[in-house]
């Protein structure tokens, strides 16, 4: 008999979480102006809000950050994070930043001016939020098929190679201060992107003489999918592939919160000795001096651990298992979502479940909302609120796609939490034809308003 799955680790210390009763987690929602942001975290038994920074450290982190060295400038634990990004990552030059929109905004202060466009797959809100705050356009080029959320292709977050030559050839290249690729491409529900796909924008960023920028959050999901979905590298090691992707790439930002499993972190890497210098003004006035960043010792120390330990395989197949198993159980209940399963997350299709929600009272936002009520968990909205307003009409933006992603935590829920969340959402779903009406918004921010934005019931 075929032995059955099991994870690549055992479990060294527990964290208690709690569970509530449906009337508490009423008035908790409701004080929360119908946020999950805004909730207390104790009040939530599963988190899945995010996949950020709230995975479980390993037994060498914890060890790692006992042995940070917290010096000013040219910390130990600098060039242990300096070494890591060199020898997995292939990159020579690095500024260690607090977490992944901070090294967006060290990269992104130095090379974008207003009137820019930067094309792209499915940007990330805060890239998005940053680049548009700098009155540039982040323009997705992401392919149509991204869209489907039944459609079964192996790399759904690939970029569309004619969108992108269109608008490199639509725009001068003084005007591109780089093509971003966001791999695995988040927003698109997890999905990644296919070494054939890396090869070919990068044939095209040389073509147009622009730099290829990429946003590397979960790029060791992303090689784990390119070894198990692209035949070529069935035999590679996801270190060898890793190496691979990155040779394409003239700048990566990473959250390090996301595959490099730590709580806190991030940093903006180089190829160019002279970019790299341009951009340490904005480290030091904003983050802190070239050497630590926003980082401390300690956690630059956990962070070059993580690196390795993210980019070995046994780990990864754990990781996107989990995942996969989530997925099945809904398919089980036929609930509908992105397809295949993403890497960190599952996007549950809002739309196709609460048909009786009109869009301007926040479907997702609403599914959200009645699995919190139903068993505690808590999900985040991927749609209208996230879209916001478009920055010149202020119209509410309304994507094409309504999703409630269930980030999973690295190393941190067990596959029983995982039938939890199945169940609860099954039960969402047999009383689906009761849920007609969603929420209003009662007051908001002029950006990145889903964070932060108030609620009422609609009426
Ligand atoms: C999380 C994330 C970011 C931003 O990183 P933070 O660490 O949350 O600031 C940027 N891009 C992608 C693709 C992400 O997933």
């Amino acid at each position: 008999m075929e032995l059955p799955f099991a994870e690549s680790y055992r479990i060294k210390m527990v964290e208690n979480i709690k569970k509530s009763t449906r009337e508490e987690r009423e008035q908790w929602i409701k004080d929360a102006h119908y946020n999950l942001f805004l909730l207390k975290s104790d009040y939530v038994f599963i988190d899945l809000l995010t996949d950020s920074g709230t995975g479980a450290m390993s037994d060498k982190q914890w060890s790692a950050i006992m042995l940070g060295d917290e010096s000013y400038a040219g910390a130990r634990s600098y060039y242990n994070m300096k070494n890591a990004i060199k020898d997995i990552l292939g990159f020579d030059y690095f500024l260690p930043t607090h977490q992944g929109r901070a090294a967006e905004n060290v990269l992104y202060s130095t090379i974008i001016k207003e009137g820019d466009v930067l094309p792209g797959n499915s940007h990330f809100d805060t890239t998005k939020g940053h680049i548009e705050f700098r009155r540039a356009t982040a323009l997705d080029c992401t392919i149509d098929e991204a869209s489907d959320t039944q459609l079964e292709i192996p790399f759904k977050g690939n970029v569309d190679v004619k969108k992108l030559e269109k608008a490199l050839q639509d725009n001068p290249k003084e005007k591109i201060p780089c093509v971003v690729l966001t791999v695995t491409n988040n927003t698109a529900g997890g999905q990644p992107v296919s070494m054939q796909n890396i090869r070919e924008v990068s044939a095209l960023c040389k073509k147009y003489g622009v730099l290829l920028q990429m946003d590397s959050a979960r790029f060791a999901e992303n090689a784990y999918f390119i070894k198990t979905r692209e035949a070529e590298f069935k035999n590679k090691s996801i270190k060898e592939i890793v190496k691979e992707m990155f040779s394409y790439a003239d700048i990566m930002t990473m959250s390090s919160k996301k595959d490099a499993i730590v709580n806190m972190g991030g940093f903006v890497a180089f190829k160019s000795e002279e970019l790299w210098k341009n951009c340490q003004k904005f480290c030091i006035m904003n983050e802190g001096f070239i050497t630590y960043g926003g980082m401390s010792g300690r956690d630059m120390n956990a962070l070059a651990v993580g690196l390795d330990e993210g980019t070995e395989f046994d780990y990864l197949e754990t990781r996107i298992k989990q995942v996969e198993y989530l997925g099945s159980k809904l398919d089980e209940y036929g609930i509908p979502y992105q397809r295949p399963a993403g890497g960190h997350a599952i996007f549950v299709d809002a739309k196709k479940i609460l048909t009786h929600v009109p869009k301007e009272e926040f479907i997702a936002q609403t599914l959200g909302i009645e699995l919190y009520l139903e068993a505690g968990i808590r999900g985040v909205e991927i749609g209208a609120m996230l879209a916001d307003r478009d920055p010149i009409t202020r119209e509410n933006r309304f994507p094409k796609l309504e999703l409630l992603r269930l980030a999973i935590p690295r190393r941190t829920y067990t596959n029983n939490h995982m039938d939890v969340i199945a169940t609860a959402l099954k039960n969402v779903y047999d009383r689906r034809e009761s849920i007609t009406r969603g929420y209003v918004i009662i007051r908001e921010e002029p950006i990145m308003r889903h964070f932060t934005v108030e609620m009422d019931k609609a009426k």
